[in-house]
């Protein structure tokens, strides 16, 4: 199995597509975000306006994408998706923002990853609806300004600190993603089982909700490697027994870590006894650019308490021990 079972990168083809909710009622959780876009959305449309451009930021598979295509969709709009690292030229954007019609949604993903260059042009675009081309080159160079229609421009990223602050200061609506609850999770999970055609009860949709790392994305992920699982099984009801045995084959612990995740806390226990020890070190060892270790591993293990984030470094806490069943060495700092 070429794809990486467990971490909420998304993938090429990705086959969670399916379990997109359509609508911000159908989306579980994130009522603070849900609440804010639903005002927004309906104020923009009764003033027949373009939205505010929105910025979502928050860890990977939480559900920015899929709320910018619910914004679109609910604003009755059209939607356009792109990605920073994929906007290589001024040129690539103006082509896309010059073919936007009227209060049209342009999704930009890894907004953070955008070339300075790119990012240029994106101001004057995202303040005055306006593009500054160059045209010609040396003395007869001159600057030309063109309108583009009125638009949304919703950005997608990690971590809201990840941007300039003048492309940061441009978005009018920022909205904050955090991880799932267990509960949140377990509607997430019965919701995707009902459209999968899945029988599963209570206990094993729980069991599946509380080990997919308060992300529904790893949720979808895993509700299908058990209903493969309970299909070689036998077939029958995923109950917590069944679900419990999938996903401990696939070596996803009691708290819902994988193997990295494992690995990240044992290689700061081991090697580092306990840590300070910095994320470029970790980086390396574990093999792993610092952005994924930053982005993907860190954060959940930050809110289950297991690591902190010091001025010298990562540390493991108490509980980070206890979930690895060690004890701390003589003089560790934790
Ligand atoms: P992000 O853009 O933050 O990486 P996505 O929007 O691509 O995350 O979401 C990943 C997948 O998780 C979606 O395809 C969808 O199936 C599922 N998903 C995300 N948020 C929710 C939610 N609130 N309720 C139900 N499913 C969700």
């Amino acid at each position: 199995d070429p794809v990486p079972l467990h971490t909420p990168d998304r993938q090429p083809e990705d086959p969670d597509a399916a379990l997109r909710p359509k609508s911000l009622d159908e989306f579980v959780g994130q009522e603070a975000a849900r609440g804010n876009l639903k005002v927004f959305i309906e104020s923009a449309k009764s003033r027949g306006e373009a939205m505010d451009h929105v910025l979502f930021f928050g860890p990977p598979g939480l559900g920015k994408t899929t709320l910018a295509q619910i914004v679109a969709k609910e604003l009755g709009v059209g939607f356009r998706a792109t990605s920073g690292p994929v906007i290589a030229k001024a040129g690539d954007l103006a082509a896309l923002l010059t073919n936007l019609e009227p209060h049209d949604v342009l999704f930009i993903d890894e907004i953070h990853r955008l070339n300075p260059v790119v990012e240029e042009v994106l101001y004057p675009a995202m303040e005055d609806r306006a593009l500054d081309l160059i045209i010609g080159e040396g003395p007869s160079a001159r600057s030309v300004r063109i309108d583009l229609p009125p638009f949304t421009l919703v950005g997608a990223t990690t971590r809201q600190g990840l941007l300039t602050t003048p492309l940061r200061d441009r978005f009018g609506i920022p909205v904050r993603l955090n991880f799932y609850t267990h509960e949140e999770l377990d509607r997430v999970v019965t919701r995707g089982a009902r459209l999968l055609g899945m029988d599963i009860d209570a206990a094993g949709a729980r069991e599946i909700a509380r080990r997919s790392r308060g992300t529904p994305r790893v949720a979808g992920r895993l509700l299908r490697r058990v209903r493969d699982f309970a299909h070689v099984a036998g077939g029958g009801t995923v109950t917590r027994k069944v679900a419990d045995e999938a996903l401990t084959r696939l070596e996803i612990d009691r708290l819902g870590l994988d193997a990295m995740d494992r690995r990240y806390l044992t290689m700061i226990a081991t090697t580092y006894r306990g840590g300070p020890v910095g994320v470029e070190t970790l980086a390396a060892g574990l093999s792993e650019p610092r952005d994924t270790v930053e982005e993907v591993i860190e954060p959940y293990l930050i809110q289950l308490g297991l690591v902190a984030r010091t001025a010298r470094g990562r540390c493991l806490n108490e509980s980070g021990w206890q979930h690895l069943e060690m004890t701390p060495p003589k003089g560790a700092q934790s």
